[in-house]
């Protein structure tokens, strides 16, 4: 039987119910707030352990594209999409496991999502070229705008890098990236242009907001976001999730307790997601940076954005999780959803000490980023937890040498995508943490 087609509605709630293409298309809901899926289908698919991530995704995806002019092509799609998968990997000690989702072209989990975002935008784009009606030559170029605090930009611009129809904006905060991230964000040009804004990651996102709400702007050009507010990298990373999770269960007969290292709580929602479609996954923690509004909103305290500090977990950087309003929509109220997760704080000297003795404790080198989600482990277990649990690895230590080496006293290998990234020269130019000029350079392509 076909499932019948879910549509998306807005958290903020003045949107009428969307179908998933245009969903896609806007990013962001016209009255502000972000889509999500009218309900959550369960999943329903067959699945077996011998299925790839690409097999899985496929099934995941399914009802959400029940409706959509992808429909048929969601298979091949999601082969291209993941054609790297996210192995689950045993760490020393108590059963503990870490997910690596961090074999892409720009060694950061967000490469999954970017690419089926720009694989589905890619699809619809020519889809609508070559409807009845129209031509073959509208030159219409569809511009992604990415305030990134450091890996999205580079994962965004990876997958759309030399794709006709679409061009590609970055703004990332000047100097508060590691150096080899700097380099990933500006290693493309052609259809990419990278500002390096000098202001803050907040900054950055002030601006593309500003930019994406512009009606004139929109009026003259095809704007849309990429950031992890859009619903095309919510859904895409849903996959990997309910892949682990019943790998996990066909293996140990039980659930998957996940760790999720935490900025805009994009990574984390869509665990969420996984676990109310019904996949195999028990419980969820998060584990963010000396950025601390969500673990104090966790304890019971208000929601209370703040301006955000810099740390040396930087793409978890984020003083007002965007996601948040999806995690709030819903758990309906605060007491439901302080009930369902718990969050943890994690300041800079103790991502030092855990990822100079993680080697040690547990086998692995980490990034910053899943450096804190180790440590919210260690926590667990000097509480005296025994659950096996798995930390979610959100970047390959190589991309954060600058800090890791040091510490760990050894270089780290470069996995081969990130190097050919490195090869390359960078393009970056430099723009003024105002509306103004990005909107001049947004028309002046
Ligand atoms: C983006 C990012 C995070 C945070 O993910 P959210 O979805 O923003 O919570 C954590 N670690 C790394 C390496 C990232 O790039």
């Amino acid at each position: 039987m076909m499932a019948s087609s879910i549509n998306f509605i807005s958290t903020r709630g003045n949107t009428p119910a969307t179908a998933i293409d245009d969903a896609l298309i806007a990013g962001l809901a016209p009255d502000g707030g972000l889509y999500v899926p009218e309900h959550i289908p369960a999943f329903e698919g067959e699945w077996s352990p011998a299925m790839t991530l690409a097999e899985t995704a496929t099934r995941v995806l399914a009802p959400y594209f029940a409706g959509s002019r992808l429909r048929d092509t969601l298979p091949a799609l999601c082969a291209r999409a993941y054609d790297f998968e996210a192995p689950l990997v045993a760490m020393r000690g108590d059963g503990d496991s870490l997910l690596e989702l961090f074999h892409g072209p720009t060694a950061a989990f967000k490469d999954y999502a970017a690419r089926f975002l720009a694989e589905s935008l890619a699809a619809l784009h020519s889809s609508k070229h070559g409807a009845p009606g129209r031509t073959l030559s509208t030159p219409d170029i569809t511009t992604i705008l990415v305030a990134t605090s450091g890996d999205t930009g580079a994962a965004v611009a990876g997958a759309f890098h030399l794709r006709p129809g679409f061009e590609v904006v970055i703004l990332y905060p000047d100097a508060r990236v590691s150096p080899r991230q700097a380099h990933g964000l500006e290693c493309w040009g052609d259809n990419v242009r990278t500002f390096r804004v000098t202001g803050s990651f907040d900054d950055c996102q002030r601006m593309a907001k500003t930019a994406l709400s512009d009606r004139d702007l929109r009026g003259r050009m095809a704007l849309t976001s990429a950031n992890s507010i859009s619903l095309g990298r919510l859904l895409p990373q849903v996959a990997y999730y309910a892949h682990t999770a019943l790998g996990f269960h066909a293996l140990h007969g039980e659930a998957i307790n996940l760790i999720v290292p935490t900025g805009n709580l994009g990574n984390a929602a869509a665990a969420f997601v996984a676990k109310a479609m019904g996949l195999p996954i028990g419980e969820i923690v998060l584990a963010t940076n000396a950025n601390d509004v969500l673990p104090r909103y966790f304890a019971g305290g208000d929601y209370a954005p703040e301006a955000t500090k810099a740390t040396l977990a930087n793409a978890m950087d984020v003083g007002a999780p965007s996601n948040f309003e999806r995690l709030r929509h819903w758990h309906g109220d605060d007491a439901a959803l302080r009930a369902a997760v718990s969050a943890h704080t994690v300041d800079d000297a103790t991502i030092r000490a855990t990822i100079a003795t993680a080697a040690e404790r547990h086998g692995i080198v980490p990034c910053p980023h899943t450096a804190c989600g180790l440590h919210v482990l260690e926590q667990l277990r000097a509480q005296g937890d025994s659950r096996p649990w798995t930390v979610v690895a959100t970047a390959h230590p190589a991309k954060f040498d600058s800090i890791v080496e040091p510490l760990v006293g050894h270089s780290v290998d470069v996995p081969p995508a990130l190097a050919a990234c490195l090869a390359r020269p960078a393009h970056g130019e430099t723009l003024a943490a105002d509306d103004a000029p990005l909107r001049e350079r947004l028309l002046s392509r």
